[in-house]
């Protein structure tokens, strides 16, 4: 049987920044040059206060499980076979990822458990931060 590769996110201009951090092990955000909002996703300019100007702060890589499923069968062929989670984390900054939790036990994943980012590359250009429970 033939195997087909997960699709991986493509960087664009405006979220280039963001895949070159997870590449070095760094959790990366977008903030606003003006009123210090934390823009997530990227955006050329601030919802709050409508400034194009930008800067990327580097994020903690913590935060709690905002919510979660277990994801039995996929539409995309590449994920069929095992179950997997899909998890919003929200950061310790605000801003909610949608992720992936690693190193856990599924009968332990709860809202509101804490995790830190862990970094997966997938091949030159793309690692994707998932998280596990903090230590
Ligand atoms: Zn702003």
């Amino acid at each position: 049987m033939f195997k087909i590769d997960k699709p991986l996110p493509m960087p664009t201009e405006e979220s280039a920044p963001f895949w070159e951090g997870t590449r070095r092990g760094e959790l990366r955000a977008q903030r606003c040059g003006d009123c210090g909002h934390l823009r997530w996703p990227p955006a050329a300019t601030c919802p709050i206060c409508l400034s194009s100007r930008q800067e990327w702060v580097r994020l903690s890589g913590r935060g709690k499980v905002y919510s979660w499923i277990v994801v039995h069968k996929s539409q995309h062929p590449a994920f069929w076979g095992d179950p997997f989670n899909v998890a919003i984390v929200e950061l310790d900054e605000g801003p909610r990822l949608h992720t992936n939790l690693v190193d856990v036990d599924p009968s332990v994943i709860r809202i509101g458990l804490p995790v830190e980012v862990v970094f997966d590359p997938q091949n030159d250009e793309i690692t994707l931060p998932r998280f596990k429970p903090a230590a």
